[in-house]
């Protein structure tokens, strides 16, 4: 897994669309205080669904929309394109680009993308999940979650462990099985009933 290139149009202080692109190799952003070193990261983290407002430092998702300066008039929307390199499940060995975009109006909810095509904010979240690259995942370590991480209680400590190995995957659908196998028993329970009504 790997970040190819990041497009940013309309996302905080990004008014005009910019391309930042990663070559191998590139370990840190620098600048000057206040240039938008952290909007970069706020943007990486939003294009892969984070939900949570207070994580990209903002009170409210339109946050996220450059809200105007003295000279130039707020936007009425955010993009956040991202093109990764991720392994080809099918041709195991090697490696393709996705392409993931996140779009977000002022009055509507957001769209995401897949490789253009819209898909659901879940679609996202299960191409991403074992990478390590998911919102909750350990990709984006925010100040101070250095110390959280060391003293942190063995279960979530696991659950970052879990992630890394890549068997967070198989959790989730082990979890989303059960719950169906459940949901069957109590149809079944419910057709029993019918059916000794019915005799
Ligand atoms: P430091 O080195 O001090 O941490 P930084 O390079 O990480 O700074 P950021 O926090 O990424 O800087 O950027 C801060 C700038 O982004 C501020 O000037 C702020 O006004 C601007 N900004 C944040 N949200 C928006 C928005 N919605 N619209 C316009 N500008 C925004």
């Amino acid at each position: 897994m790997r970040l190819i290139a990041l497009e940013v149009n309309g996302f905080k202080s990004f008014a005009d669309p910019q391309k930042l692109t990663f070559p191998v190799g590139m370990t840190a952003v620098v600048g000057p205080n206040g240039c938008g070193k952290s909007n970069i990261s706020d943007s990486l983290a939003w294009v892969l669904g984070e939900q949570r407002a207070t994580l990209l430092r903002g009170t409210e998702m339109a946050d996220v929309i450059f809200a105007g300066t003295g000279q130039r008039r707020p936007m009425g929307l955010a993009e956040v394109k991202l093109t990764l390199e991720m392994p080809d499940p099918a041709l195991p060995g090697s490696t393709r680009e996705v392409v993931i975009s996140r779009r977000l109006y002022r009055d509507t909810g957001s769209e995401y993308r897949i490789n253009g095509r819209e898909c659901r904010l879940k679609d996202v979240q299960d191409l991403l999940m074992d990478t390590g690259m998911g919102t909750r995942a350990y990709s984006f370590i925010q100040q101070g979650q250095i110390d959280l991480i060391l003293s942190t209680k063995p279960k979530d400590r696991r659950s970052l462990l879990e992630e890394a190995a890549g068997i967070t995957r198989y959790k989730v659908r082990r979890t989303d099985a059960e719950r169906r196998l459940e949901e069957t028993r109590a149809n079944l329970l419910r057709l029993d009933d019918i059916l000794f009504e019915l005799n």
